[in-house]
């Protein structure tokens, strides 16, 4: 099953790819991930990355079709992937459309996760991110926050919160959003392939949501 998931920053698509990992066992393909660890260990790609992500704007779309050929062309992708957070433009969208059938694949399911713009800041300002990259629990400060502060729940590192989820580089982000991404709401309706959902409410009850979509029960 090869899944996009869809949605503005904070709509909860890393969170729900972390539970679809576990159920189904495929790979969550998460570009934002991919760019914050070449970041941290201070590639050229991560180094071009970088202002990009810390202005609010996408990385050029030849740098992330890179990454999401390379990665798709792995073995574990085979039985399936869940894309998190790619495709942001139609040209990259387009070239998906490539990458997919030279494998001799294609999309199955685009869940469009629907969230209030001003839900979406509050959330992002206040989530926290285990600093594990293996493990990538995320928390939110009021809503959903670690039995211990500052420590993940699920594998003790610490937490720490994105260079990108402040108000200002929020905000920016949810433009980006609206102008770049969203017109792939209307491109994969096109194709017959976007179901979408609301994403307010507990994250078991969304995810009950994606899977009855997906033709599993939760
Ligand atoms: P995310 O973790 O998905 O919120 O992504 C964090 C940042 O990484 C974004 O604000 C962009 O700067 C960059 N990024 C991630 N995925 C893409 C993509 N598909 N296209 C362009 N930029 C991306």
């Amino acid at each position: 099953m090869n899944l996009i998931l869809l949605g503005g920053p904070g709509a909860g698509k890393g969170t729900q790819a972390k539970k679809l990992i576990d159920k189904y066992q495929i790979p969550q393909i998460s570009t934002g991930d991919i760019l914050r660890a070449a970041v941290k260990e201070g590639t050229p790609m991560g180094k071009k990355a970088k202002e990009f992500m810390d202005a609010g704007q996408l990385v050029p779309d030849e740098v992330v079709i890179g990454i999401i050929k390379d990665r798709l062309a792995q073995p574990d992708c085979k039985k399936g992937f869940i894309l998190d957070g790619f495709p942001r433009t139609v040209p990259q969208a387009e070239a998906l459309e490539k990458v997919v059938a030279s494998l001799s694949s294609k999309i199955d399911h685009v869940v469009s996760i629907d969230v209030d713009e001003e839900a979406l800041v509050t959330r992002l300002t206040g989530r926290r991110t285990c600093k594990n990259a293996a493990c990538g629990q995320m928390f939110h400060i009021e809503y959903t926050p670690p039995k211990k502060a500052g420590v993940c729940d699920k594998c003790g590192s610490e937490l720490y919160q994105r260079d990108d989820d402040n108000e200002t580089t929020v905000r920016s982000r949810l433009s980006t959003y609206n102008q770049a991404t969203k017109p792939l709401i209307d491109f994969y309706t096109g194709k017959g392939l976007v179901r979408p959902i609301k994403g307010e409410g507990g994250i078991d009850d969304i995810f009950t949501k994606i899977c009855g979509i997906l033709g599993q029960a939760a």
